[in-house]
């Protein structure tokens, strides 16, 4: 019996064979997703999801309701189908992320790290959002995994294995005849599923991924292998010979499965999942460093960490010596020798490579691991970042540093480069909490996580630099780009980070409606924000009886002039080293503080390009609106970019000289009305400013052009 709770999900699950077994089919979804299962019209009719259709553009703020035919548009209705959104029995398996150096310990022996955060994540169970922005995310999110029918997520891999399947093929990137399918059927797919379950408690999720676990697993060869497509990719690597990223491939899967694993507590996954790595430590043993070397100038992406985080579940040294085995070294010499030369490098695929870095530093103690990812950190930080927060530019790769203005483009900040940027800071702040790191994840969650979904729950590839750019969005069942993998795994799990503890703090370091369980100390913490259109938050506590510990905020770089009450008297207290406001006292339940964070507008510089400038409001990049001239629906749908031979860009917008980066922005002023508006005055051409991520189907510019007196 699997139907437990009383749930708008239970709809999904809830047709059964003759003899009350659950049927393995999850959504009775026809060819295209045009039949929709009951459970899907009910998140409609909560307006959770719009019908996705051709006709008008819709704006935020704009009615929609569940029969507009609207294309797309951002919504603002609530949460109100939080469906499962109960907090999990705190024994639950969901844990902290990087959940795999949780899981020994739940089990009660030591685990395999040989250095432990200082500040801990809350294991994501105990963290639940409420409703706001993230939650609408969450919620699109999980439509979006329902969507996908697992008999046509499954059928490439039977196929390969000589199984039948009737089913009709997906598209894109998991097409029958795309080198990279699998990549997010049998890997994104199931972390992303692993993750939701964690974030949400919602069983019919963790039902239909385990279903895929099951059948994955009949797909598997007696070797080991598992893929959507054969062995033999493998042979061309081994051949020099053009294939497209058979290893990158193999590392999604592996992942998903330990996902499934360390969130759902999957034993068949962690047993799929070890006879995979057999298989590939097997295959790279007979290569020499010379041979191993060539095969990894393909895109690899991030087998060691993969290699690395099975150590940390079973202990198998032979994991370990795999992840070693499976460094790059072409791209970490340069790295530990504090080197730049990620010019012409792949942006995607590398990120991992130092999160696999930063998982080697963590479970051998090798500070070359740890010097490795900070360098990268900071490099990519001050030198190949976009004013949103993105990196990546020419596609996917990297270009000089601090030359990042004059790669302005269509295709820039990958989305899979934000998403893995996103956990590689996690492991830093991890390691030293500091106020920097959480500011950096704030910026690019706000800047080019948030805003790059729409309302029926696609993901964008790129987030365009150049002025005249809009966002594209792929499609439900033809895109299955890499961010479609990421982004879906991004918003099962942005609950992850808003809290992380010590024995004795509790740190807060996003600002997010969202409430967080801590057995340790018998205590609940809410916190009640419409952040960042609104420039405050509030953090209440609920405990059995008085709980001493230090309550620590982020002071937001942005910020100036914090102001801090509890139960309503003012507090003085300014930031420590770390960055952050520390509270200590004995709490008592019902204890609350109120937090201003004062916005103000400034403009940014660029490095290595004095005449550009980009504007923001506390965490939010502003971008210029531009107007929909010439945009149609099929220009934004299904497309990982604009296509700029048919829109050309638009003159950058211009500033006068004398309101440089950092002197005050007088010639910008906010609307008084309640949204997040703003427009410029007395400049050559006057534009109306908005967030970023509110931006959608529209044409806009984040940068601007200094121009000199006259
Ligand atoms: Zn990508």
């Amino acid at each position: 019996m699997l139907l437990a709770k009383h749930t708008i999900l239970d709809t999904m699950i809830s047709t059964r064979n003759a003899d009350g077994s659950r049927r393995s089919e999850f959504l009775a979804l026809g060819a295209g997703g045009v039949t929709m299962g009951e459970g899907l019209l009910a998140f409609r009719s909560m307006g959770l999801v719009s019908r996705r259709a051709t006709g008008g553009y819709l704006r935020q703020g704009e009615t929609m309701n569940s029969t507009s035919v609207t294309r797309r548009g951002f919504l603002r209705t609530s949460t109100a189908a939080a469906a499962t959104g109960a907090l999990l029995p705190l024994h639950s398996w969901a844990l902290a992320q990087d959940g795999a150096t949780d899981v020994p310990r739940s089990n009660n022996h030591t685990g395999y790290e040989k250095i432990v955060w200082k500040a801990q994540p809350f294991p994501i169970a105990q963290v639940r959002l409420k409703a706001g922005p993230l939650k609408d995310m969450q919620e699109r999110d999980r439509v979006f995994l329902y969507m996908l029918p697992n008999d046509r997520l499954l059928r490439s891999f039977r196929l390969t294995a000589g199984k039948p399947s009737t089913a009709q093929p997906l598209g894109g990137w998991e097409a029958p005849d795309c080198e990279l399918r699998g990549h997010f059927a049998g890997g994104h797919y199931l972390s992303a599923c692993a993750l939701m379950y964690a974030s949400t408690g919602d069983d019919a999720i963790r039902l239909k991924a385990e279903d895929m676990v099951k059948e994955l697993a009949k797909c598997q060869f007696p070797n080991g292998y598992l893929g959507a497509y054969p062995e033999n990719f493998y042979d061309r690597l081994k051949k020099y010979e053009e294939v497209w990223a058979p290893f990158y491939t193999y590392h999604k899967i592996l992942a998903g499965h330990l996902d499934m694993y360390v969130y759902c507590g999957s034993e068949a996954a962690l047993r799929t999942a070890r006879r995979m790595a057999d298989w590939a430590i097997e295959w790279v043993e007979p290569l020499s460093d010379e041979e191993l070397a060539k095969v990894q100038m393909t895109e690899h992406g991030g087998m060691n960490e993969g290699l690395f985080n099975l150590y940390a579940l079973t202990g198998e040294k032979k994991y370990l010596d795999g992840g070693l085995r499976f460094e790059h070294r072409r791209f970490f010499d340069p790295l530990a020798a504090h080197e730049d030369k990620l010019a012409g490098l792949h942006s995607n695929t590398n990120i991992p490579k130092v999160i696999g870095a930063a998982r080697g530093y963590e479970l051998t103690g090798d500070e070359r691991y740890k010097s490795i990812a900070e360098y990268f950190w900071q490099t990519i930080v001050d030198h190949h970042t976009y004013a949103p927060g993105g990196t990546s530019n020419n596609d996917e790769g990297w270009s000089e540093p601090d030359t990042i203005g004059s790669h302005l483009a269509p295709a820039g900040q990958e989305c899979c480069c934000s998403y893995n940027m996103l956990k590689l800071t996690r492991h830093l702040f991890g390691w030293k909490p500091e106020a920097r790191r959480m500011d950096y994840y704030e910026r690019l969650l706000w800047n080019v996580r948030a805003g790059t979904q729409d309302v029926d729950g696609m993901l964008m590839y790129y987030v365009p630099t150049i002025p005249g750019g809009w966002k594209t969005f792929g499609n439900q069942y033809d895109s299955f780009w890499c961010c479609t993998g990421t982004g879906a795994e991004e918003y099962a799990k942005l609950v992850d980070t808003i809290y992380f503890h010590d024995e004795s703090s509790v740190y807060v370091n996003q600002f997010v409606a969202s409430e967080v369980s801590w057995p340790e100390k018998h205590a609940r913490l809410t916190q009640e924000t419409s952040f960042p259109e609104e420039e405050r938050t509030s953090i209440t506590i609920h405990a059995e009886k008085p709980v001493e510990f230090t309550l620590r905020i982020r002071a937001p770089h942005w910020a100036q002039g914090i102001a801090l009450t509890v139960n309503g008297r003012p507090e003085h207290v300014t930031p420590e080293a770390d960055g952050y406001l520390a509270l200590s006292r004995m709490w008592k339940s019902g204890d609350r503080v109120e937090v201003s964070l004062p916005m103000a507008l400034r403009a940014e510089s660029i490095a290595g390009s004095p005449e550009l400038a980009s504007l923001a409001y506390g965490p939010l990049v502003l971008a210029a609106e531009m107007g929909r001239d010439g945009l149609s629906t099929e220009m934004i749908d299904g497309r990982g970019r604009p296509d700029v031979d048919r829109l050309p860009a638009l003159p950058m917008p211009k500033f006068e000289a004398g309101h440089a980066a950092g002197s005050g922005v007088s010639w910008v002023k906010k609307s008084e009305e309640g949204e997040l508006r703003f427009r410029t005055a007395n400049q050559e051409r006057d534009f109306t400013l908005r967030p970023l991520y509110q931006v959608m189907d529209e044409r806009y510019s984040v940068y601007w052009q200094r121009m000199s007196k006259a």
